[in-house]
Order: structure tokens, then sequence, then C-alpha cells
């Protein structure tokens, strides 16, 4: 049975409708999906569509962005984005639909500053960027780095990043108006889902020593209803798993994996590329009170 729990569509940075993820998917053979757009529930109506028409089964839910400020094992303030799963939450959820609409929100402001700056430098204007999402997508750094690509300035998504957002870039903004991880988990938690933090310590995080592992940091969110990690994703190293697995286990947690698909030239990540054990889903599905899976029977 292949399960992947962490896939986009262009109801946020995803390239493809979901009824086009759903046919790859079923062409690779895969057999369950959770649609898990950045900060948004509109993609839940046409991906459960999608799941009966393909047959394949569905985890409806969300990558929340958040922000998270704490102090270190190395005693250095760490301030960093962070993502955090949230499967199987009542979509109606008041207290989370307000708090995602404030994140789609600020993420607008953010990015019309984030185009200003490029626009410095580049040409490029804000219609640009909006040229290249649809209506009432969550806007995120990819669609400036789509429009970029089509005036000509890039060859393709991964290069704008590579070389417009490195470390210390004038270019870049953070999401700074967005909740913290523990206030995420705790939203998600009252809504009825389950938090899984997606893909922790990703992106080359190479820790000098043992010790320089974020555990206070990522105990105490265990602490406020962290759920599980997202441990096997395509952008987590080798080295670091050991670590998390060791977390994992110590915790009694449920472990993860996924592909965070984003369409054939969104990302290099292809669909179950890192996938989930049925039990781990399992568990997922019976922690969770806010909705159910659809055309899915473990
Ligand atoms: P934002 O949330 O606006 O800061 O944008 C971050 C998003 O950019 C992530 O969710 C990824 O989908 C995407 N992303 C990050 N790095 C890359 C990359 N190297 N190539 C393509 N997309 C990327
Ligand atoms: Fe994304
Ligand atoms: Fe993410
Ligand atoms: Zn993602």
């Amino acid at each position: 049975m292949k399960i992947d729990l962490h896939v986009h569509t262009d109801a946020s940075d995803g390239t493809e409708p979901v009824s086009v993820v759903f046919d790859r998917a079923k062409d690779l053979g895969l057999d369950v999906l959770a649609i898990t757009d950045h900060d948004t529930v509109s993609h839940w109506a046409a991906s459960a569509e999608a799941s009966e028409r393909t047959g394949l089964g569905l985890v409806p839910g969300i990558e929340i962005t958040t922000r998270a400020v704490f102090t270190g094992e190395d005693g250095h303030t760490h301030k960093v984005g962070m993502h955090m799963l949230a499967y199987l939450p009542d979509p109606t959820n008041v207290a989370l639909v307000k708090r995602l609409d404030e994140t789609v929100n600020s993420r607008i402001i953010r990015l019309q500053e984030i185009t200003d700056r490029i626009a410095k430098d580049y040409s490029l204007t804000w219609q640009d960027v909006l040229d290249q999402v649809q209506v009432g997508a969550t806007l995120g750094r990819p669609s400036v780095a789509d429009a970029l690509v089509a005036n000509g300035h890039f060859v393709e998504r991964g290069e704008v990043f590579e070389k417009l957002w490195f470390k210390g870039s004038p270019y870049y903004v953070p999401n700074r108006e967005v909740p913290d991880p523990r206030e995420a988990i705790e939203l998600i938690n009252a809504a009825g889902g389950v938090a899984v933090l997606a893909h922790p310590l990703a992106r080359g995080y190479k820790p000098a020593h043992e010790n320089d592992y974020p555990q206070a940091h990522f105990e105490s969110l265990i602490e406020a209803g962290l759920a599980g990690f997202e441990v096997y994703h395509p952008e987590i190293g080798a080295d670091v798993q050991p670590w998390l697995l060791d977390l994992t286990t110590r915790h009694d947690l449920i472990v993860t994996g996924s592909s965070d698909y984003h369409g054939v030239t969104g990302k290099p990540n292809e669909l179950g590329q890192c996938t989930t054990a049925p039990e781990m889903l399992e568990r997922i599905i019976d922690q969770a009170t806010g909705s159910k899976p659809v055309n899915l029977e473990l």
C-alpha cells in the first residue's frame, strides 16, 4: 500500500490541479494521498471528487505556515519558519479558518514586499505574479519565481530559489504574521485534527555536533500536542533521521513519509518518493475527530 501524506496542487504553490495530481498518482500506483496545500482548505472539495473518480483514498489536510522563535541547545536564539501538517481537522472550525485567512492575507503583503525588492533589479510587476496563480490560491515565493521565469530571467523555479533567496538575501522577507508552532498545534487539536511537523530539520540542516539538535524545542511542541514527525521526506538528510526516529520512539509518536510533490515542473520531488506505513496512517485516522478520510478502508 503506497501512502503519500504531503502533496500540493494549484490551490497553493503546486503547478497542477487536483484532478491531474490524482491521475498521476493513479498511474504511478499510489493508493492514498493527503492533499496539504499551504494555509487553505480550498482544495478539499475537488480532492474528494478526484478521490471518488480515481478510487484513490484521500486524507484531507493543510500545511500550516508557522514561525518559531526559540533558544537552541547552542544557547542562541533561532528564528525559523516551520511547517505544520494538519490532518483531518474540521474545515469549518472558526478559529482555524480565521487564522488561515490571516496567514493568507499576510502572505500577500509579504509577497508584494518581496516583489518590490526584486523589481529594483529585474523586470517584475505584481500583476506578473498574480498571472501565475489561480484566483484564490495561497501565494508563496514559487509564484514570484514562476513570474521571473515567465519574464525570461531564469530557467526554472529552483534556479530562482538558489540565486535570489540565499541566506541573508536582500530579496527575502520572512512570513512574520503567522502563528508560532505551538499555536498551530493547539488550533489543529481544537479542530479535531492531528498535527505532524513537516520536513523537520530539512534543507541541509547540519548540526556541528549531536547537542545542536533542537531537542528542548521539539519536546516543548510534543508537550503542546504535536502528534508526529514527517521523518521521511526528499529534503531530510539520512544523517538526521536516526535522531528524529529516536525522538519519535521515545515519545511514542507517529512517523510519516511523504513526497511534498509540487507538480512535475514545481520541484524535483515525485509522488510516492517517500511513503507512510499503513499503521501510522491508521493512528492518524484513529486520533482525528474533525473530519473523515474519503474512500479509504485500511
Ligand atoms: P514561502 O512559503 O512563500 O516562503 O515559499 C516556500 C515554498 O517554496 C515551499 O513551500 C516550497 O514549496 C517552495 N520551495 C522551496 N525551495 C524550493 C526550490 N528550491 N525549488 C522549488 N520550490 C521551492
Ligand atoms: Fe510549497
Ligand atoms: Fe513545507
Ligand atoms: Zn509542502
